[in-house]
């Protein structure tokens, strides 16, 4: 669907401008006031000898509602909704391998792994959260991959945490053979941690809350830390999100983003993200989406968009539930251990200060008796709640942590993500599944 945007002819879709040969030189001049005025041009130059110039423009990504006016809430149930008279009011889904195009390719419109409109909908949502720019990656680990390589050069140390996501000291470590060297830290020891950045350069690639533990580490203090030792700070905000916590405001360097959680938040998609306000590091990163080839499905970047839309009413039900549900559990008889950061005694003032919207979705709890048979026995006997891994879902999901290889987490660890249920339906089915045991 193109636009006119000029005076001109249109003639199939594209609008014709007859402009007089331009001298050298005034043809670059021309070309930059036809994109002021929102026209992308494919094809300039003189057409088949003739002195008209074929422009072909489609509609412009429609403006994000004003932050600073409106709260992330109302511009992320606006994001991407175009308010042309006539138009759907719904963005487009525009699944492309390839742009009509001539002449020098267009960035990010002559070949599908550069660029799709629905991608450029989603990264504009996912930035508004977080005041920032996003890039948006076929899954959290491919942003990851590409986050790890785009600050890879100058630094040699990856200080990751030695509780967080598995599946990040995976990718770290298979990187050894190309010059990573991961080096695994407690984010709570601040000490160990500033010895460990100031050894070498090095990226610091924290998390909080952790997955699985739900350790809550002091972004605002390891930030400072991060910036006197000259490494850029990473933050895996996957737990959390842009609408609970804010690591950038913090000194990251970047938030990454397993977009398959929360923000999807309806366990259908597969997707990743990085949010950062470092125009150097996101044109890296873009260019290795494009050669690395880890783009995002046009359709699982505008499932993702339309989930993030309900992305506030989600989290703050689930935030409320599985604070309920944590309180309920660490009064129970068959259990030994609950993690969460609203009910853990060592940091529930930091997690009060950092998250002062909710904690999330997710928790963690270890039963009486601690080993994986009683655990699989209790994940096995509930009747509402979903025997899966992954979290973030609006229907609640729990799993033994430990059953999958190379996660570090204690034997008989569960792990639950608190859905939308009604949250007595939830106690309910708790309840049944531990008196099982
Ligand atoms: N970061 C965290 C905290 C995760 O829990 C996960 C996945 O479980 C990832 C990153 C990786 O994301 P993905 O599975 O979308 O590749």
């Amino acid at each position: 669907m193109f636009v006119p945007l000029l005076e001109g002819k249109t003639v199939k879709n594209r609008l014709h401008i007859d402009l007089a040969p331009a001298p050298d030189g005034d043809q670059a001049a021309e070309v930059r006031r036809l994109e002021a005025l929102g026209a992308r041009l494919v094809d300039v130059g003189q057409d088949s000898g003739t002195a008209s110039w074929v422009v072909m423009a489609d509609p412009p990504m429609p403006d994000p509602p004003m932050a600073g006016t409106f709260s992330a809430e109302s511009r992320l149930i606006h994001a991407g909704t175009d308010r042309t008279p006539g138009r759907p009011a719904t963005p487009p889904l525009a699944p492309a391998s390839i742009y009509v195009s001539a002449g020098p390719p267009r960035p990010g419109r002559a070949y599908g792994r550069d660029g799709n409109p629905g991608w450029e909908g989603l990264e504009q949502a996912l930035g508004g959260l977080e005041d920032a720019e996003a890039v948006a990656f076929a899954s959290g680990q491919a942003a990851s991959m590409a986050l790890m390589l785009a600050l890879a050069p100058g630094r040699e140390r990856i200080v990751l945490p030695n509780d967080g996501y598995y599946g990040g000291r995976v990718l770290a470590d298979r990187l050894r053979p190309h010059g990573a060297v991961p080096v695994p830290v407690d984010l709570q020891d601040l000490a160990a941690v500033e010895r460990e950045v100031t050894a070498a350069p090095s990226v610091l690639w924290a998390e909080t809350p952790t997955n699985p533990l739900l350790l809550v580490a002091d972004l605002a203090r390891l930030g400072a830390l991060a910036a006197a030792a000259g490494a850029p700070m990473v933050v895996d905000n996957t737990v959390a999100t842009g609408l609970l916590q804010r690591p950038l405001e913090a000194g990251a360097t970047a938030s990454l983003y397993s977009l398959t959680k929360s923000v999807s938040g309806h366990s259908d998609v597969i997707l990743g993200a990085v949010v950062s306000r470092d125009a150097e590091l996101l044109a890296a990163l873009r260019a290795w989406r494009s050669s690395g080839g880890g783009i995002p499905g046009p359709f699982e970047a505008w499932l993702a968009l339309r989930g993030l839309k309900t992305l506030p009413l989600r989290i703050a039900r689930q935030s409320h539930s599985a604070l309920a549900v944590a309180r309920h559990l660490a009064g129970h008889p068959r259990v030994a251990a609950v993690h969460y950061p609203g009910i853990d005694a060592s940091t529930s003032e930091l997690a009060g200060r950092q998250m002062p919207d909710g904690f999330g979705p997710l928790l963690s709890f270890e039963v009486t008796p601690g080993n994986a048979e009683a655990a699989d026995t209790v994940v096995a006997s509930s009747r509402l709640i979903l025997p899966a891994t992954s979290f973030g879902g609006v229907e609640s999901t729990w799993e033994r942590r430990a059953r999958w290889p190379g996660e570090t987490a204690p034997t008989g660890l569960i792990r639950l993500s608190v859905g939308v249920e009604p949250v007595a339906d939830l106690i309910t089915d708790l309840d049944h599944a531990l008196g099982v045991l």
